[in-house]
């Protein structure tokens, strides 16, 4: 009796040391390397490292006498690292538990390069420090991204990169900046490959912009941006409601359309026919598109969401960060982070379909103890929950795959024949029946999306830890 009391009480103290918020924030000390770069116009090169002392100490951070004008950089590296409470200077135990976690998924440290940015950039700052003399922005664009590092490397060296400047934290505000670092983070322990042998440098199309609202050229970076943005909705209960809200309103999306022929040829970029542009455009419905008012978008067309093909709305990365975030919520954080560690184990430097290792790693990952891939493959059961990933892939898609075919076309024809099939066979009526969708000449009503979702985990029997 005595024994097992005790071993209670040991386990009580590991499971608080392990997920008590001080650890949080000492894990993410351990982790990243502050640097500030307070004069990026003018020579000579200078790089000052900020240690987390500094942060956890009383005086300023950026400056001797004042904060040298960093005043919401230095408010946010407060809320990322000193203990937490609810003072405006605090600890902010939110931000730093999915900052830590998201550190967890592969323990690659990262480097945070801070710019004192208010000034226009020149060409010095461009080509010294951004290493791009084309670099298109007047400030920095906070941007995360990583070395060619495997997930064997120990994870204590710096392989992983952050920047963002007073000039965006300023600008957008102490909130919308924490929001932007949880999506910057998950960038850096994601080991997808970007495949550049198809896209090049137009990662993200021609024009070399994402927006939240494009249904992506390039499946791999709609990918990476869609599990970036599933940690900020995880992280944001308002951010994700935006996004909700656009899609049951079936709102507006918008794609881009191929360069000239001359450009497509020498920067080797897929042919016009494989562009989702081509592919939307050359059937009626949806058609050509509208032209939107909007001179930032000459370039693209405008459709409403539910026009579009289910694989094609799967390129859109607030689609797959809804999924990604319900299903945290849902299934649980363990979960999701465990399915991002286990997918990420098959994805270095391997051009393939992120997209549907993905859906793999989150269909097993919700598999009950003692079942296994035959027992799934030959019986249903009242209780599916490994379905519910493909089910919120589905219904984020206003349920528009008609056929087997279509489906598996929406993890660009590579998730394996056992999820596919059994969604399919079993999973797709009871998720379309728990929460239907009746389009109506081509429109859905406006959906009650929690309401949808609740129902669908339901009847997969998903029980929310
Ligand atoms: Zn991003």
């Amino acid at each position: 009796m005595k024994t097992k009391i005790l071993s209670a009480v040991i386990t009580i103290c590991i499971a608080i040391t392990s997920f008590s918020q001080n650890s949080d924030a000492d894990f993410i000390a351990q982790k990243i390397r502050i640097r500030y770069i307070p004069h990026p116009n003018t020579a000579p090169l200078e790089v000052i490292r900020i240690p987390v002392s500094q942060v956890l100490g009383s005086g300023y951070i950026f400056g001797t006498t004042s904060e040298n004008g960093m005043n919401v950089c230095a408010r946010f590296l407060k809320h990322l690292l000193r203990p937490v409470g609810r003072g405006a200077d605090d600890g902010q135990p939110l931000l730093q538990q999915i900052i830590a976690s998201t550190l967890r998924i592969m323990g690659d440290s990262v480097v945070v390069d801070i710019y004192k940015d208010d000034q226009v950039l020149n060409a010095y700052a461009k080509t010294q420090y951004l290493s791009d003399p084309n670099y298109g922005d007047d400030h920095i664009w906070p941007a995360a991204w990583r070395d060619d590092t495997g997930p064997a490397a120990s994870g204590s060296s710096h392989t992983a990169h952050i920047q963002f400047g007073e000039n965006f934290a300023g600008g957008y505000g102490i909130t919308e900046m924490r929001r932007t670092f949880v999506h910057e983070m998950m960038h850096t322990q994601d080991f997808s490959d970007v495949r550049a042998h198809i896209w090049g440098r137009f990662r993200y199309g021609a024009d070399g912009d994402h927006y939240g609202f494009e249904l992506l050229p390039n499946a791999a970076d709609a990918f990476g941006e869609g599990i970036a943005n599933s940690m900020t909705y995880i992280y944001s209960r308002i951010s994700r409601n935006e996004t909700i809200r656009w899609f049951a309103n079936n709102d507006y999306c918008v794609i881009e359309m191929p360069p000239t022929d001359a450009l497509i040829t020498s920067n080797h970029l897929p042919p016009r026919s494989e562009w989702v542009y081509t592919q939307v455009s050359s059937t009626d419905p949806p058609g050509a598109g509208l032209v939107s008012s909007n001179p930032t978008f000459r370039d693209y067309r405008v459709y409403r969401l539910a026009e579009m093909p289910s694989r094609f709305l799967m390129q859109n990365e607030q689609i797959i960060a809804m999924i990604g975030a319900e299903y945290a919520l849902k299934v649980g954080m363990n979960h999701y982070f465990q399915a991002l560690r286990s997918g990420n184990g098959r994805l270095f430097r391997v051009s393939t379909s992120a997209h549907a290792r993905w859906f793999e790693a989150l269909s097993n990952e919700a598999i009950p103890n003692g079942i296994t891939m035959n027992d799934i493959r030959t019986t249903s059961r009242a209780s599916m929950p490994y379905l519910y990933a493909l089910a919120l892939a589905d219904y984020f898609t206003y349920y528009r795959s008609t056929t087997l075919n279509e489906f598996k076309a929406m993890f660009e024809n590579s998730l394996s024949e056992d999820w596919a099939n059994v969604y399919w066979t079993v999973g797709k009526d009871i998720t379309r029946r728990a929460a239907p969708i009746t389009l109506s000449r081509g429109r859905p009503p406006v959906l009650n999306v929690q309401q949808n979702i609740d129902a669908i985990a339901a009847a997969l029997g998903v029980s929310t830890p």
